[in-house]
């Protein structure tokens, strides 16, 4: 048994100080006999969470495990202690065991289209093919399946939906019928409409919505994760694609210009909107303040530390803190909903209980 602590702190979303205790990786809310005080006045987050995240990925493919470690403590570091992993090729189960890494809701492997995403990411099927492997994905994963919803088609020369939306019905109903829920990527009109018709639980990146839609989301709690740290690349893919494919290329330009009006009509509908970075190829782990920051332009402060802490975890099965929950929670001086910087300068980090140190 670890010495026990004690904290007199705010516990966000709270406003009165409170005091709590831990003990053994959990909070009590009795006192406990000897507890060591660490700290009076502070400030408590739940434990933070990145809702698209892809530990164990990078630019060529599955990494090797000293990576994922890096990727893991890079992410631990700003005080992320929950993950919904979004696809990785490799299995990182090995990291459950490890002090610096946070937990993680594996997603299985992404599924996308034959040749229509990132090489050595996903699990490359053709429309016949999908069904058998959402299913396959799903009894992988900790209940949630990864869709490649859109990509760029070279034959039209445009983002295109990856599968047609019959297809991508069934296989959303197939993970539904094994206890997953299916969120999509989906950078374009087409497939994000398709795929909520289809019955999908989340959308990631989500720049194609349209009223109607973000409409429907609302209505069924349809959540959304826009990862606006990543939305901010759109005019290097735009750039990338250019010379050959001009009718993209203005395609994200588009939905680029209108990032944040179509992000903020849809909070402003009550879609449950969560931060998540996209960490994994293009956007380093560690980022999740920047999301948080962005996220505050459309929802402000509140509802970003909402969505990158207690709402998103009370939406992955995680507690906040409540007694007997696993003490996972970050500790600041001052309060963050006055001073998002604040988010940049934690006193203490505690996961598991364990209070960790930067070495
Ligand atoms: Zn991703």
């Amino acid at each position: 048994m670890t010495s026990a602590l004690h904290l007199n702190a705010v516990v966000l979303p709270g406003s009165e100080p409170t005091d709590l205790w831990i003990v053994d990786g959990v909070v009590t809310h009795e006192p406990v006999a000897g507890a060591e005080t660490l700290v009076t006045g502070a400030f408590v987050l739940p434990g933070l969470v990145d809702a698209h995240c892809h530990i164990g990925l990078g630019v060529e493919g599955g990494v090797d495990d000293d990576t994922a470690r890096a990727q893991a403590a890079a992410d631990v570091a700003v005080g992320v202690m929950l993950v919904r992993d979004c696809g990785v090729p490799r299995d990182t189960r090995f990291l459950a065991e490890e002090r610096n890494a946070p937990r993680i809701v594996h997603a299985g492997r992404h599924v996308a289209r034959s040749r229509r995403y990132i090489r050595h990411a996903a699990a490359e099927v053709e429309p016949e093919g999908l069904v058998e492997e959402v299913r396959r994905q799903a009894r992988a994963g900790d209940g949630w399946v990864k869709l490649v919803g859109d990509w760029i088609d070279r034959s039209v020369g445009d983002l295109a939906p990856s599968f047609p939306a019959e297809v991508v019905r069934e296989a959303i109903a197939v993970a539904h019928d094994e206890g997953a829920r299916v969120t999509a990527h989906c950078f374009g009109e087409q497939s994000v409409a398709e795929i909520i018709e289809a019955g999908v639980d989340c959308i990631e990146h989500g720049t194609g919505l349209d009223d109607e839609h973000i409409a429907m989301m609302a209505e069924r709690q349809v959540a959304l994760v826009p990862t606006l740290i990543n939305l901010a690349n759109f005019p290097v893919y735009a750039q990338q694609g250019a010379a050959k494919f001009p009718r993209y290329s203005a395609h994200m330009l588009d939905l680029h210009a209108r990032r944040h009006e179509t992000i903020g009509k849809a909070v402003e509908a009550g879609v449950p909107v969560y931060s998540g970075t996209d960490a994994g190829t293009v956007i380093k782990h560690g980022r999740t303040i920047d999301e948080i920051e962005e996220l505050a332009r459309v929802g402000g402060v509140e509802f970003a530390l909402g969505a990158a802490s207690w709402r998103a975890r009370t939406w992955l099965g995680a507690d906040n803190l409540s007694e007997g929950a696993s003490a996972d929670l970050v500790v600041y001086a001052d309060d963050p909903r006055r001073d998002l910087s604040t988010l940049h300068r934690p006193t203490h980090r505690i996961l598991r209980g364990v209070l960790l140190t930067d070495d």
